[in-house]
């Protein structure tokens, strides 16, 4: 790891108490979530469809057993544990030096953590709602269910409240993730890359003093940032003192 570079993100850390942190898959890959876009040959022996088909509106409402087959599978992982990246921002919270974590991932780690200010910009597999009468069910009711899991009240589908593709972005969450980034001294961008939506549209919402990007790989493309650490986003945080 490179110490300059460890250094100079304290001291970024150091001089401020409005930071932003906005992550990606990444930040989660490190609590054993892998990223369901990615797509492996397993997944393409497993399914007939790829994930992105399945994992859309439409598909959801024309093949439900096997949305939720992929579902239980791929998308849930109620054992995960958060990763140092999610207490070190847990912490940063706590002192006074955080706003928010504005995320694209939906396991509810952050929150495990003990992050208070979460914007889930994709929802999260822990909250599902039944379609017909609106009734709260948790993640254990999903797992536990036999095939579609139905509504015990009333008999509709239930639905996990995760934005699905074709499905639009809860606009009070992207306002509100937008007045935070277009406020913040600091943003740091963790486990993702510049270039892919919507972390490329959201940075130019982002007008103060230092852009942070960590992230395992490397665009070539991160001319914006102040400070650009490729490496891992949980070995990044752990070396940080709050
Ligand atoms: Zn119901």
């Amino acid at each position: 790891m490179d110490e300059q570079k460890i250094a100079q993100l304290q001291e970024i850390i150091d001089n401020t108490d409005n930071i932003v942190f906005f992550g990606g898959a990444g930040v989660s890959t490190e609590s054993g979530i892998p990223d369901f876009r990615s797509q492996d040959g397993l997944y393409r022996m497993k399914y007939a469809y790829p994930p992105e088909t399945i994992v859309s509106h439409s598909f959801f409402m024309k093949h439900t057993a096997e949305f939720y087959d992929f579902y239980r599978d791929k998308m849930i992982a109620p054992d995960a544990q958060p990763n140092a990246a999610h207490l070190k921002l847990a912490e940063l919270e706590q002192a006074g030096k955080l706003r928010a974590v504005v995320t694209q991932n939906i396991d509810g780690l952050h929150q495990k953590a003990g992050s208070k200010e979460v914007l889930e910009l994709h929802g999260s597999v822990l909250r599902n709602n039944c379609t017909r009468c609106g009734a709260f069910y948790d993640e254990q009711y999903i797992l536990k269910a036999d095939g579609i899991p139905v509504c015990e009240k009333c008999g509709g589908i239930v639905k996990p409240d995760v934005v699905l593709y074709e499905e639009s972005l809860d606009m009070n969450i992207m306002t509100k993730a937008i007045r935070c980034i277009s406020e913040a001294d600091v943003l740091i961008i963790g486990g993702t890359s510049l270039v892919v939506y919507p972390a490329a549209g959201m940075i130019d919402y982002f007008h103060g003093s230092k852009l942070v990007l960590i992230n395992k790989s490397s665009t070539g493309r991160e001319g914006r940032a102040d400070l650009v650490i490729t490496d891992a986003i949980g070995e990044v945080m752990s070396r940080i003192h709050v």
